[in-house]
């Protein structure tokens, strides 16, 4: 329905016509685009940007099964295919999440393999959202978890006020930073050996998300035994559901260097 997402409809434009490889991330962010599943009057989004809250709150948290259909990720010489396990691991998370009170949405509920663009847009549609993505590592110590987060890097927009797609996550880069390590302190306090803060990596996904947004990966498909992986996801999805709860204070929507309409506080 066209009139419920005119902002992600500007975002498949630019992108499909190549235009300006950009999305409209401060109209993303000021007009309150939301899924399709969430109606919205048009006359809220067809005026020009409304006022910008200077807080906005936490509500949802798109959650990121990665790989998927003939991507299966990492595999164990055990035949693990990370693809598989990342599902189970998202399934529990959403449910994790939900008991505190987020809206979960899946980039993926089955074996498919959605593209790097199309996850990030899951998230991009949305207001107030974060975005998590879940690996199962190739390598590292078994039973550790690890939070990535994006380098910094400069968060520029052209002359029409326009964010390159490609640079969507550099004005959150730092609320990713704190949401990191927020989450990484909880997986510490579970998984003996996993670091004590995020860890910086070009981790592909996270560039093109403009929203709060990390990677987290357990270790591994090496493991003999899938048990041992699924045993970890719990006390995975309810450390990473305290580090969004410790997080949620935090959370507000990032001055971009030159909003389309200005006036953002
Ligand atoms: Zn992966």
């Amino acid at each position: 329905m066209q009139q419920t997402s005119p902002g992600f409809g500007i975002l498949l434009f630019v992108r499909k016509f190549g235009l300006l490889v950009g999305i409209f991330v401060a109209a993303v962010l000021l007009c309150g685009l939301s899924t399709s599943a969430q109606t919205q009057s048009s006359a809220a989004t067809q005026s020009s940007v409304p006022p910008i809250p200077a807080r906005a709150a936490l509500n949802v948290v798109v959650v990121d099964p990665a790989h998927g259909g003939i991507d299966a990720g990492g595999r164990g010489t055990e035949g693990i295919r990370e693809s598989d396990v990342v599902l189970e691991f998202a399934s529990q998370l959403k449910k994790a999440l939900e008991a505190q009170g987020f809206q979960v949405v899946q980039t993926r509920d089955g074996n498919d393999n959605p593209s790097f663009d199309d996850r990030s847009a899951r998230a991009n549609a949305q207001r107030g959202a974060i975005f998590i993505s879940l690996h199962v590592g190739s390598t590292g110590v078994i039973g550790t978890a690890r939070v990535y987060v994006s380098r910094e890097f400069a968060a520029v927009t052209d002359t029409t006020g326009l964010i390159p797609w490609d640079r969507a996550q550099a004005p959150f880069v730092s609320l990713s930073h704190k949401l990191g390590d927020l989450v990484q302190i909880e997986l510490a306090k579970r998984f003996k050996g996993s670091p004590s803060a995020a860890l910086v990596a070009p981790v592909r996904q996270l560039r093109t998300t403009a929203a709060p947004a990390i990677a987290v990966e357990i270790s591994s498909v090496s493991v003999r035994d899938r048990a041992d992986l699924d045993r970890m996801v719990p006390g995975i999805a309810d450390a990473i559901a305290r580090g969004v709860v410790a997080f949620r204070p935090s959370y507000v929507i990032p001055t971009l260097p030159s909003a389309a309409g200005g006036g953002q506080p």
